[in-house]
């Protein structure tokens, strides 16, 4: 089992302007690859101070879904194929862009990752059926579903035909769980992916808007199951891509009952979750995947998987504490910088801008001395 975990910082939205932007991407001291890999922030408490973090990678406002892709996700595709699991998951705060990063747009530049990993398959796919004279078979099927305050709910099914209850989920007693009553769908083509996929995500909206923008509380988990077959063996293998509930403390901004229970089972399974990336990343042989419907569900840490996390995170002032505990729950080993020396002031530039006149020098502008916090 490893795991990456990378940051994306997304670009400004329309009524962000340059001058609030407080979070930025830098190489590491001495590094000398073209990749980025600390995010730097101010500390909240202490201007003058910097917070950063260090990731894998770290993707800046400029970053192409492409790049996205092809970096992180689509190395994995091979190991698809040799049977071993993967599983994606876009972690922040809501309006950082998880579902961009995840779905993305309808225009080819704007596809997210799951579009790619699919087109992906299917062209390994038919690789593989050619490369074998059409002895192995290649089968590609979908299941697409949520977990809302705990609960799964199927996303191939109507709203109006759920079960409050939500769906049952079963331990087939070799460390796989499987989630009883589950649709499989199978799609034998990109286009026909698209179709499923599109479809079911009406369902969520439908849902959301019955239920206060619930899409936000709950998690999106989209599992494309690849099965081999030969005449000797079959092999199945998961890719899932998890769109996570955003991660803001709901707590801080509605006291509402149902708030609370939407909240405590959100935290609840996104602690979860980080101890198991950290227990994964730290190769400890215990990971606590049974503590959370979810990690259980998708048995993270159980069998000879990848997992790649992306911290999706806005670069604007509004969102720093929410940001930094992001930076946080995903990266324990943060450092401080403190500016010491007077700097000469630097001017960040939006994407596609040139020089910003007048802005003030940022608080973590230069060089600066690394301490332990
Ligand atoms: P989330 O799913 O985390 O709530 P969204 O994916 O809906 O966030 O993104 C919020 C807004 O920001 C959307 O309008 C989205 O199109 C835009 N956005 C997010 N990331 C990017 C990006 N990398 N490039 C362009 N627009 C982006
Ligand atoms: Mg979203």
């Amino acid at each position: 089992m490893s795991v990456r975990v990378v940051a994306r910082i997304r670009p400004l939205l329309k009524a962000e302007i340059p001058k609030d932007i407080i979070v930025d991407a830098a190489k590491s001291p001495g590094e000398t690859t073209e990749n980025k890999s600390i995010v730097r922030i101010p500390n909240p408490k202490k201007e003058s101070e910097a917070f950063s973090f260090q990731f894998n990678s770290v993707y800046d406002q400029e970053a192409t879904q492409a790049q996205i892709f092809d970096n992180e996700v689509s190395p994995t595709v091979k190991h698809l194929f040799k049977g071993y699991d993967v599983t994606l998951f876009a972690y922040g705060v809501t309006g950082t862009g998880k579902t961009h990063t995840m779905r993305g747009g309808k225009a080819m530049a704007d596809r997210g990752v799951i579009p790619r990993l699919l087109s992906s398959i299917y062209r390994r796919a038919r690789k593989v059926e050619k490369d074998t004279d059409g002895e192995t078979q290649v089968d590609v099927s979908m299941s697409y579903y949520e977990i809302y305050n705990d609960r799964v709910f199927d996303l191939f099914e109507p709203p109006e035909k759920r079960t409050p209850a939500g769906l049952p989920i079963r331990d087939m007693g070799n460390g796989k769980t499987q989630v009883v009553g589950l649709t499989e769908r199978p799609c034998t083509t990109l286009k026909e992916f698209e179709q499923l996929y599109d479809q079911a995500n009406v369902n969520r909206s439908t849902s959301a808007t019955k239920l206060n923008a619930h899409s936000s509380r709950s998690h999106a988990i989209l599992c494309v199951n690849i099965t081999q077959i030969t005449d000797d063996e079959t092999r199945v293998s998961t890719a899932s891509a998890i769109d996570l509930a955003g991660s803001e403390d709901n707590r801080r901004t509605d006291n509402n009952k149902e708030r609370l229970v939407e909240s405590a089972s959100i935290n609840k399974s996104l602690f979860v979750l980080a101890q198991c990336v950290e227990a994964i990343s730290r190769k400890q042989t215990r990971i606590p995947y049974r503590e959370s419907k979810m990690t259980r569900i998708l048995c993270l840490g159980q069998n000879n998987g990848l997992t790649v996390m992306i911290l999706n995170l806005a670069p604007v002032r509004s969102y720093h504490l929410d940001t930094l505990s992001s930076l946080n729950f995903a990266n324990r080993t943060k450092k401080i910088e403190v500016n010491e020396v007077e700097n000469q002031p630097f001017f960040r530039e939006a994407p596609g801008k040139s020089k910003l006149d007048g802005e003030k020098p940022s608080s973590f502008a230069g060089p600066a001395m690394h301490r332990q916090p």
